[in-house]
């Protein structure tokens, strides 16, 4: 058995992961990436590493007392080196080298990597990529982690992360980025980001996915909200478009906050890289859809941390 921990943008998962990839037991903890966030259980970001760790550790221990754990695996919303998290800009994180100090706590040997490519190495041996060579993995949450799937290996360079989607610009002087730069993917493709504008619009207060989510099912034929679905739609498709030109994938995998919205968004998104008359894309035989472990990909693809050989070695 090993542990698989996803530290999202708002929240902690941590799962007892079985040798055939599956989620045995699990735990959840709401952390806090804005002041938006409605949860009772959310942990002021101000004390986010120290209550991060106990989280974990805590857990890590209960764990390991039930059952007999090898390893632990760590997927982080950000940039990683083999040991530290360089910045994960979405949770205020810089150099934090948060591998050693888990091990430190629990005497369990220790692991990181981008919460996006654990969640493609996940998709790779037990979901969407199974069946092909090229792919993209697109994870649309609080920000928009990427990983490049080619000849059935997730790409990663050698020295540094690379291989990221979420800040190359789409907009020229467009919105801030929490990153510090403007246009970003990200500030217009992100979930996130698509939850406030309408929250804003529309002037909702609880940011819920589940009450957003009713209020725009109940709304689609509002010309004011089909309006900023489109908008919305139409840059995430520019990012993508862009990122087709570049990979030439077979099959797109989407996973993050965006699932939970897929109903409403995925048709429109499908319709517009494919057949859309802004043409940002050539192509219209990409397949595109959701992640098949949906939001356990993350947990289960970083107990795969080394198992699955990677494009440089
Ligand atoms: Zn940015």
């Amino acid at each position: 058995m090993k542990i698989g921990i996803d530290i999202g943008g708002s929240h902690i998962g941590i799962g007892v992961v079985s040798e055939k990839g599956i989620i045995i037991d699990k735990k959840e903890k709401y952390i806090v990436s804005d002041n938006k966030i409605v949860d009772p259980d959310k942990i002021k970001k101000e004390n986010l590493k120290i209550e991060m760790e106990k989280f974990i550790i805590e857990n890590i221990n209960y764990y390991n007392n039930l059952y007999n754990i090898e390893s632990v695996g760590i997927a982080v919303p950000g940039t990683v080196n083999k040991t530290t998290i360089i910045k994960a800009v979405n949770l205020g994180i810089e150099n934090y080298n948060i591998s050693e100090i888990i091990k430190k706590a629990t005497g369990l040997k220790t692991s990181i990597k981008n919460d996006a490519k654990c969640s493609a190495l996940a998709e790779l041996k037990y979901g969407n990529f199974k069946e092909f060579d090229n792919g993209l993995f697109l994870c649309i949450g609080t920000g928009i982690g990427g990983a490049v799937i080619y000849n059935q290996k997730v790409l990663e360079a050698k020295n540094v992360p690379g291989y990221e989607f979420s800040h190359m610009i789409i907009q020229k002087n467009g919105i801030l980025c929490n990153c510090g730069k403007r246009g970003c993917f990200e500030a217009y493709g992100s979930i996130k980001r698509f939850k406030e504008k309408i929250a804003t619009e529309f002037g909702l207060t609880n940011l819920d996915n589940q009450n957003i989510k009713e209020f725009l099912i109940n709304n689609l034929n509002d010309f004011r909200l089909k309006y900023f679905i489109n908008q919305y739609i139409e840059n995430l498709a520019i990012g993508i478009s862009n990122l087709i030109n570049i990979f030439e994938p077979e099959v797109i995998v989407l996973g993050g906050g965006f699932v939970d919205y897929s109903e409403i968004l995925l048709e429109p998104l499908k319709k517009q890289i494919l057949t859309g008359n802004l043409l940002f894309n050539k192509r219209n035989d990409i397949i595109l859809e959701l992640a098949k472990l949906g939001s356990d990909a993350g947990i289960i693809g970083a107990t795969l941390n080394d198992k699955i050989p990677i494009f440089n070695k």
